[in-house]
């Protein structure tokens, strides 16, 4: 009681806000602000193959990590049937060397897990790998294919991550991973499939400072990018041998352009800068994971001009 005596007056004498007082609460609170301003965020991106994550996010991911932000890669299965020639073990040991690459060009880290290509099914057992995942990087934002897509393991990987939204935060599922106090935001890449709905351009990032680096990470993923897709779509004698001359054919495949549905959010964010952006990558907020409020977007996405 004595104690409370003595102190009360004491407090009261420098309450109501002196100057001084003024000041250094100002201090002390832009000292938080910038504190919490500084914390790394921590970016995860599923994808059902090795190079997945890299032509969805790959733009996005370096500009975090540009930043010092924290950006991990996860893919689903270990691609061990994404080959016209080869398959098995062996490619998904070079699947697994490429995407380890690709991380390093950029910055970021990159896991693929041990699940066979071509047969990915959203078990419970998956599902907990990709809880795990989530946890353990103490993600702020998630990202993931949309649950409907040409490719089963794509498909599939939208739903195992759309399933695990909300379950991270559960404790009493997967107890050997602590759970996460708050619901990351979950977010998908841009498709061009258009049943049942459209894809929504919540988030448009220009990538025109990245490209370059993108395009790098890309060129990692050898056994893909000049082997197996251009296979795929008939056009494997397009491909130039030289090794220098195939990295300037890469950006042809992958231009990144800005579609014109992509233009207003663009201009939301950007203002007048988004008319000379050249290359993109777009982002749909699912209705899983927490919603943003325009300050928050800004906060999570620190790209776009004041
Ligand atoms: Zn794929």
């Amino acid at each position: 009681m004595y104690r409370v005596k003595m102190f009360l007056p004491r407090f009261c004498r420098v309450w109501p806000p002196t100057r001084l007082w003024s000041a250094f609460l100002m201090i002390a609170m832009s000292t938080f602000c910038l504190s919490a301003q500084n914390e790394p965020l921590h970016v995860i991106a599923f994808g059902a193959h090795p190079d997945d994550c890299d032509i969805g996010a790959g733009g996005l991911a370096a500009k975090y990590a540009a930043l010092g932000h924290k950006v991990k890669f996860v893919s689903l299965t270990n691609g061990d049937a994404g080959h016209q020639s080869m398959g098995g073990g062996q490619l998904a040991m070079r699947r697994r060397a490429e995407a380890q690459e690709a991380g390093r060009r950029i910055g970021i880290e990159y896991e693929v897990l041990d699940n066979h290509d071509g047969q990915l099914l959203p078990t419970l057992g998956v599902r907990e790998q990709v809880i795990r995942e989530i946890r353990a990087w103490k993600a702020d934002i998630v990202i993931a294919p949309r649950p409907n897509d040409y490719h089963p393991d794509h498909r599939y990987t939208g739903v195992l991550v759309q399933d695990a939204a909300y379950m991270v935060i559960v404790p009493n599922l997967v107890t050997d991973t602590p759970p996460l106090h708050k619901n990351p935001v979950f977010l998908t890449y841009h498709d061009r499939f258009t049943l049942p709905q459209p894809f929504r351009p919540d988030i448009v990032v220009s990538t025109d400072d990245v490209y370059e680096k993108k395009i790098n990470m890309l060129d990692a993923h050898v056994s893909q990018m000049y082997e197996w897709l251009p296979w795929t779509e008939g056009k494997l004698e397009q491909v130039p041998k030289d090794v220098d001359a195939r990295k300037k054919w890469l950006p042809t495949q992958y231009p990144d352009a800005v579609p014109p549905e992509w233009r207003a959010s663009l201009q939301k964010r950007y203002g007048d800068q988004a008319r000379s952006t050249q290359h993109a990558e777009a982002f749909e907020i699912t209705e899983y994971g927490r919603q943003l409020s325009e300050q928050e977007i800004r906060r999570l996405f620190p790209f776009f001009p004041k």
